[in-house]
This record gives C-alpha cells, structure tokens and sequence, in this order.
C-alpha cells in the first residue's frame, strides 16, 4: 500500500511517570506513516481523495497536549486508534512516539515506542438452539453493532456520546447472512440450531475480539455445561485478515470450519470468494467439499 509520512513532529506535552514531567512538560517527537492508496489523488490533484497531512500534524498536537499519560505506550496506543476512527481512508498506520528528554540521568538519543495499528476484517459465526433463537441471533448483531469504543473498558456499554452522535466505532457489522435452520452436530440429542455468519471490520485485536464474543455469549445466558451441548448462543470467530493463530485459547481460522455446512453455508452468503490461509481453498470449494 502507498505511505504518507510524517517524520519528528515536535510537540511539548506532559507525559510521563514522575510528578515534575507532567507540570513541567517536555519535548516528543512523532513520527506516523500513513497506510493509504494515493492513486485516486495521484491521478486528479484532489485533496479529498487523499489524506491532509497537516490536518494528522495538528491532531497529533492537539491529541498529545490534551491528554496527560503516565506512559508512552498510552500515548501511542490512544493516538493511533483516534486516527484511525477520524481519518477517511486511512487503513493502518505505523507510529513512533520519541522522548528526547526522558528522565534517565544517562546519555541517550532517544526512548520511544513504536506501534502499527489497523483496520481488520473478522467473519463470526453465530449458533443458537435454546429459547427465541431468532431473537438471541439478532441480539447478538445488534450488541456487535453497538460496542463501546473505549479499549480501556472490558463492558459492552453503547457508544458514549463524546463524538456529537457521529458514528465512530471500533467495530462495524458490515454484512449478516441469512439465518440456516441446522441440524444438531456431535451431540445429536438436541433442538435444531439457528445459525448465521456475518462480516466486521474492527480495530479489535483477536484475542480482544473473543473476550468481547464472550462476554455477549454470557449476557445471552449461554452457560457452558457441556461441549457442544445445547446453547442460547455460540460466537465463534471464523477467520481474522489472513491471520493463522494456534495459542491455548484461541485457534484461527476456526479448526472445524472447513468441515461444517452450518458454518460454510452462511458464510457463502457473505464471503463465497474468501480463501482458507492455510489450506487454499475459498469458501465456495470448502462447501461443495463438505457436501460429500
Ligand atoms: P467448537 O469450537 O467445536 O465449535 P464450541 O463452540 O461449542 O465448540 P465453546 O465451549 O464455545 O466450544 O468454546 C470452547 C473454547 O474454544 C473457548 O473457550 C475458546 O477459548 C476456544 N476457542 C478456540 N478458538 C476459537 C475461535 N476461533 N473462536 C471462538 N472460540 C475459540
Ligand atoms: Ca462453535
Ligand atoms: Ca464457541
């Protein structure tokens, strides 16, 4: 993807651990390199197709000098995720922010942090065979559609409304499937499911997004009592970008989704194209696989 750069843009802010840094200040320098395609504005001269750089440079400023953290982590952490909820066309950015002055009592040039932060692309696949299984579905996209912005709180409270109402979010339902009527899978002694899958774009991170999932499985009262046993609702992440992940708690894609109709049939509504990272296939192939 083309860059936009922006190289030591000097600011005098507070951050800092120790009480004399945030009275007196000191001088950071950030540097951001802005991920966008700038063939539209490359090929017309149009501003509006691309990113205003000095408008970032007085946001950077502004975002810096208004807030007081203890840490640079924190800096860079809340200033990478404003730019990207703010700025139209900006898909990731990679930021450094510097501190010439750090207290240490020792010669050095600079300490700083560095981060890259994007937009992602998550497909979820949703299950319910207890209760209004019509309702926990939608419940479950209209709670995906409404998360809180704020990555320091773990509750799913609705959008603050420190943005005038516009619609910033870090998470976006962008496309829900039909919902399949599924017969019961492993254990076969239960109610049929309900199942559907649906696309976000999210500034989530994997494991923040199954934490998130979960939280919106327990409000639904899904109480895990036995494996693949009967629930209110089941959200599983499918695939994250191209992202192939295998820690204790979190496999990615999904292990058994290349085997599963009740997942590949409604995710072929939504993503018929979208290709297995590891095993190559799109979900289209994955399904006639499973038909046999
Ligand atoms: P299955 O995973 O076979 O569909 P299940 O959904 O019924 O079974 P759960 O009891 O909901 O299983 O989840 C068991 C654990 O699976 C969760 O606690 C979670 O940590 C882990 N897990 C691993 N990979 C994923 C993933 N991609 N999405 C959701 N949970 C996952
Ligand atoms: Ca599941
Ligand atoms: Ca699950």
């Amino acid at each position: 993807m083309d860059k936009i750069k922006i190289k030591n843009l000097e600011v005098f802010a507070k951050h800092g651990v120790f009480p004399e840094e945030n009275k007196l200040g000191q001088k950071f320098l950030v540097s951001v390199v802005l991920y966008t395609d700038t063939r539209k504005a490359g090929k017309t001269d149009d501003l509006t197709a691309s990113i205003h750089y000095g408008e970032i440079c007085r946001f950077i400023d502004a975002h810096m000098k208004s807030h007081t953290f203890q840490l640079i982590e924190r800096a860079a952490e809340t200033l990478a995720e404003e730019l990207l909820l703010h700025t139209p066309h900006l898909e990731k950015l990679r930021l450094e922010v510097k501190k010439p002055w750090a207290p240490i009592g020792l010669p050095l040039e600079t300490a700083s942090v560095e981060i890259e932060r994007q937009w992602h692309i998550a497909y979820i696949a949703l299950g319910s065979n207890i209760g209004d299984r019509q309702a926990n579905l939608d419940q479950a996209v209209e709670a995906l559609a409404h998360l809180s912005r704020d990555i320091q709180t773990d509750e799913l409270c609705s959008q603050n409304e420190a943005d005038g109402g516009k619609d910033i979010r870090h998470t976006h339902v962008v496309k829900v499937s039909k919902y399949y009527e599924t017969p019961p899978y492993g254990m076969t002694e239960q109610p049929d499911f309900l199942n559907a899958c649906l696309k976000l774009r999210t500034l989530l991170s994997p494991q923040e997004l199954l934490k998130t999932l979960q939280k919106i499985e327990k409000d639904a009262g899904r109480e895990r009592v036995i494996h693949w046993g009967p629930r209110t609702l089941d959200l599983d992440i499918i695939f994250y970008d191209n992202l192939v992940l295998e820690t204790a708690d979190l496999c990615i894609p999904h292990v058994e989704m290349h085997k599963r109709r009740f997942v590949l049939e409604p995710l072929y509504d939504i993503a018929p194209y979208k290709r297995h990272p590891v095993y190559g296939k799109t979900v289209r192939e994955m399904l006639e696989q499973a038909d046999t």
